[in-house]
């Protein structure tokens, strides 16, 4: 088996007082050893839902209605309170959104990284520290001055290193970033960007990065999964789907995206806005902004079809072999 996760038919639903959303969507995906995996989608798609899924993390008013994940066969939704706990950053480590805010204000980072490790395995303080240097200095931080500094005395980016050091700590099999680079100005966006890249390349992580712009994560992501309202609508090698889309709003998506070659003036963004996922359109949810719509869309939901070697797409057109230029 070369997949270390492999989500199969998963749905998650939130109970709110306005009435009962779900958020994920009846999904499958594999997340491949030795890739870096990226799923793209706006605020609300259901991204991070998800990832809290693969960590085991989702709570009230959030439960899984139906589905597995399995990591190596074994599924991680039935594990005991022990295994979860080496599960969680030993097997699968997380970076969360605005995750610098996490760390603790009067704790020097060190002593952090030293808490960390000790919470989940026996290890020694020079053993633990060594590795935290390493890890510091392989993204490119000074670990004599980071590791005795308080949270405070670093930049955004110096902390979203550091973050990125953390969930190495334990030398996990996938590490899952949430937005890494959100917070960040362009330039140090890219200096993340090319630290990710150096990390899962030579000490070959696995990641998956989930993010709401499909051009920043294009740079790293071999493969996309494009999320909307809860469902990935398709998904395959980012160079393909930026080669040709197979769904109208992959196709947006990249429309919409800033490129350096292009004017910033022929840059187009979807039309409409995210759905209501309280009150979601009949058939094909994306149809009240989908420039293709017809009255088969607004009935039917299209289910996901192979449209190539490892691609996935949930449009009528691809049934009808009608495929996007
Ligand atoms: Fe557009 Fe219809 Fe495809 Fe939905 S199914 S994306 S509405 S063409
Ligand atoms: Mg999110």
């Amino acid at each position: 088996e070369n997949n270390i996760i492999e989500i199969r038919d998963l749905s998650i639903e939130f109970k709110l007082r306005s009435g009962t959303i779900r958020a994920v969507d009846h999904v499958s995906l594999d997340i491949p050893k030795g890739k870096v995996t990226a799923l793209v989608g706006e605020s609300g798609s259901g991204k991070s839902t998800l990832a809290s899924a693969i960590l085991n993390i989702v709570s009230a008013p959030g439960t899984i209605k139906n589905g597995s994940i399995f990591l190596n066969g074994e599924d991680i939704l039935r594990y005991n309170a022990n295994r979860l706990r080496h599960y969680r950053w030993s097997d699968v480590s997380m970076v969360f959104q605005a995750a610098q805010n996490a760390l603790n204000p009067v704790m020097r980072i060190g002593e952090q990284m030293i808490e960390t490790v000790l919470a989940h395995k026996k290890m020694g303080k020079p053993e633990i520290i060594e590795k935290a240097s390493q890890l510091l200095d392989y993204v490119r931080l000074e670990p004599g001055r980071v590791l005795k500094a308080y949270p405070h005395e670093l930049s955004g980016g110096m902390k979203q290193r550091v973050m990125i050091a953390f969930s190495l700590l334990l030398d996990p099999q996938l590490v899952i970033l949430d937005e890494p680079t959100t917070a960040l100005d362009v330039i140090t966006q890219d200096y993340i960007f090319d630290i990710l890249l150096k990390v899962h390349k030579e000490m070959n992580i696995t990641m998956l990065l989930l993010s709401h712009d499909i051009s920043v994560v294009a740079r790293v992501a071999d493969r996309i999964g494009v999320m909307y309202a809860g469902k990935i609508v398709e998904l395959g090698e980012t160079f393909e789907m930026f080669e040709n889309a197979k769904h109208p709003y992959t196709a947006g998506l990249i429309q919409a995206a800033p490129s350096i070659l292009d004017d910033v003036s022929e840059n187009k963004s979807i039309k409409g806005s995210s759905p209501n996922l309280l009150n979601l359109p009949t058939g094909c949810a994306f149809h009240p902004r989908c420039e293709f719509s017809t009255d088969l869309c607004k009935l039917e939901q299209p289910r996901a079809i192979s449209v190539g070697k490892d691609r996935l797409a949930a449009c009528h057109l691809n049934e009808k072999g009608e495929m996007l230029a």
